[in-house]
């Protein structure tokens, strides 16, 4: 089904140079080009005297320069000035960078200049005003659009007006939904939400606009749930009749939860209904024991199961742990990732293919082309944060009707759960093993640096090991930021000329990766420098102090995660993090770690504090783009939008009752759409 679309060239004054320019950035069609928001509004209805203007205030005022503009430099930075006055008083003008935007300036002529107002160089000055000569000018709140090459804000507001007028979509929102959200009319948002009349209109086009996003997508998810319980797998996986055989190798028994939750994958994968299953469990709940029992089943089943990890180390990681449990029983194991060499890489795939490796485990590579099963019957997916949903997707098409198993530490809160695993079963690992004692976790600034040294050396001395974690590889990159190079070579040679200190990054060879992550494992390097690639899942018991340098440049979700690499074994264990920051912001965030070893409850602070998209990299997740939600912010409106899609669905679950055909049609071309993201 394909929507009537309005090619821009279509549009009244639109010629062939324009339409490339929006081609530029995605816009085929003026529908497209609807759907293209404003970043920002300019409140251009009135004038704003100058003996009035408030520093912070964004504001429009109309003056005569007083002089021609003076420019000079400081550093970097160009910085051009001049004084412009009305009759009430005068103000300075300030650009930065711009000294060419202000050469067509007249001294005496009369502009208007619309900027935010601020405190510089001791005077009230506008920073960066746009202005245009006279009293010309469109007034109103006026849409400000991100722009490219070849495209102004004039050129977007012009060509978005054309398109408002020349096309128009009926309504397809159901009446009851309407009025029971109290939903304004579908065009009148979109109009609105372009050239509001005032605020109130832009906050009603903006709810409109943001619940029909979040309807669609969860109406989305939840047809395909709907689809997936009628599907039938055509293949049973029953308990493993030695499973305690298994068992008897982890060496401890399982937590309640690891129970409960190994229960909840037996009875999908022994059901004739396709698994689809995440395993929410915060680091060190155990999860790996899960998947071994897991895949165990399926192996003695007679089908083939595989697990992929987001890193080489991990899914080195996770081969050793299966060899040593399942191996001496008879199970088949195999590994695929991008360090084995081309011959190996053959032989592996042969084997799957043949049937001859019951359970592979690795990268990205076991979803590679070139990779056969001969009767896939599980997928797992460890970390699945970074994974994208296509590439599980891609693992999952290597078989007719897999099973699939999505295993993350990533806490999330209940309600985004809702939309990034909206099509599956959940199960949630909320016990750790006995025995874990917590991480005592510090916060302190580089004043405290020799002292962090002399203690990283007190637990290097102690037989312990040290991960230390920077935000950066090599100096420069990012400013003054510490550096793994760096600091690595800084640690080795200065500070700790008697212990091996190794260092880890992600760029590094594979194969010089697995060298040094095998001999932090086996005890041979005591400290490790390194960048977040040992944030998953890698589990040396023996490490008991992590020190992050920078730790304001880390989300609060990855720090707990990175927290997670150590208190593994039974020694008392340390967290601290570095930062000179002086933020309140960056205090809070910290002091939620410090006081808080809850995954849960730090990745629902670290919502609010961050928003969605940087917390859950929902682009990663490969959802289709959210342009006006955030899901942070409006997680009322995700929740009511959830309810009215669950509710229609209960009602009319084809959407084919009268009233609905609009809604269907726009519905199923989402999810047309959504295929490409394996949505
Ligand atoms: P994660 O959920 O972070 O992947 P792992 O599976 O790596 O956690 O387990 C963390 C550590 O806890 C491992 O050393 C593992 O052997 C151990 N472990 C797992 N389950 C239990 C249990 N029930 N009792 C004791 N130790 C356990
Ligand atoms: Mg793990």
């Amino acid at each position: 089904m394909t929507e009537k679309t309005t090619a821009l060239t279509e549009l009244k004054g639109v010629g062939h140079a324009r339409a490339q320019a929006f081609f530029r950035i995605g816009i085929e069609s003026a529908q497209d080009l609807i759907a293209y928001y404003p970043r920002d509004y300019e409140d251009r209805r009135e004038l704003t005297p100058i003996a009035s203007v408030q520093p912070g205030q964004t504001v429009m005022v109309q003056a005569q320069l007083l002089g021609a503009p003076t420019t000079f430099r400081k550093g970097r930075l160009t910085i051009t000035r001049a004084r412009a006055a009305d009759a009430t008083g005068s103000i300075q003008l300030v650009w930065f960078n711009q000294a060419y935007l202000t050469k067509n300036l007249q001294a005496g002529s009369i502009y208007v200049f619309v900027g935010k107002a601020d405190h510089k160089y001791n005077t009230l000055s506008l920073i960066s005003p746009k202005f245009h000569k006279g009293i010309e000018g469109e007034r109103g709140i006026l849409p400000v659009y991100p722009l490219c090459e070849g495209l102004t804000q004039a050129i977007v507001r012009q060509t978005m007006r054309q398109a408002l007028i020349d096309t128009g979509r009926q309504e397809y929102m159901p009446r009851e939904i309407r009025s029971r959200y109290g939903l304004c009319e579908y065009n009148f948002a979109v109009s609105q939400i372009h050239f509001p009349d005032s605020y109130e209109n832009l906050d009603l086009a903006r709810r409109r606009l943001i619940f029909d996003e979040l309807f669609m997508l969860r109406l989305a998810l939840l047809r395909l749930r709907d689809q997936r319980i009628q599907d039938k797998k055509g293949f049973r996986i029953q308990a493993a009749p030695d499973e305690e055989k298994l068992r008897a190798r982890f060496g401890f028994s399982l937590t309640g939860a690891q129970e409960r939750t190994w229960k909840e994958i037996l009875a999908d994968l022994s059901s004739d209904k396709a698994m689809n299953r995440l395993v929410q469990g915060d680091v060190g709940s155990g999860k790996t024991a899960v998947a071994m029992l897991a895949l165990f089943a399926v192996a003695r089943s007679g089908r083939q199961g595989a697990m992929m990890a987001p890193t080489e180390v991990l899914a080195a990681q996770h081969y050793e742990s299966a060899v040593r449990l399942m191996e001496p029983l008879g199970v088949r194991v195999g590994f695929l990732a991008g360090s084995l060499t081309a011959k190996q890489r053959r032989d592996v795939y042969e084997r799957i293919q043949l049937g001859l490796i019951d359970v592979v485990i690795g990268t990205h590579a076991l979803i590679q082309e070139g990779v056969e099963y001969a009767r896939l019957g599980l997928v797992i997916t460890d970390e699945q944060h970074r994974f994208g949903v296509r590439q599980r997707a891609a693992l999952a098409a290597k078989s007719e009707m897999p099973n699939v198993l999505v295993m993350t530490a990533t806490p999330i809160p209940r309600t985004l759960a809702m939309v990034l695993y909206g099509d599956m079963d959940v199960s949630v690992l909320d016990e750790k093993p006995p025995g874990r004692r917590p991480v005592k976790t510090y916060c302190v600034n580089y004043t405290y640096e020799e002292r962090i040294y002399r203690f990283i050396d007190k637990q290097v001395e102690a037989g312990h090991q040290v991960y230390v974690i920077c935000p950066a590889v090599e100096e420069g990159e990012t400013g003054d930021l510490h550096s793994v190079l760096e600091l690595g070579e800084y640690m080795q040679k200065c500070v700790f000329p008697k212990r091996r200190v190794g260092i880890l990054y992600g760029s590094m060879k594979a194969g010089e990766k697995d060298r040094i992550m095998q001999e932090f494992y086996e005890g041979k390097i005591q400290i490790l420098v390194s960048t977040t690639v040992v944030e998953v899942g890698v589990n040396v018991p023996n490490a008991t102090l992590m020190v992050v340098e920078n730790a304001e440049r880390f989300g609060l979700a990855q720090l707990h995660q990175l927290r997670g690499r150590v208190g593994r074994g039974g020694a008392e264990s340390y967290c601290i993090l570095i930062t000179d920051a002086a933020q309140t912001l960056t205090r809070q965030r910290m002091k939620v770690l410090v006081d808080s070893e809850d995954g849960f409850l730090i990745a629902e602070e670290d919502l609010r504090l961050r928003g969605a998209g940087d917390v859950f990299g929902l682009r990663q997740h490969g959802l289709p783009e959210l342009r006006l939600a955030d899901l942070g912010r409006d997680l009322s409106t995700l929740r009511e939008a959830g309810e009215a899609a669950a509710d229609l669905l209960k009602k009319d679950p084809e959407l084919s009752r009268e009233g609905h055909e609009l809604l269907k049609e726009q519905a199923d071309r989402y999810m047309e759409r959504g295929k490409d993201l394996a949505l």
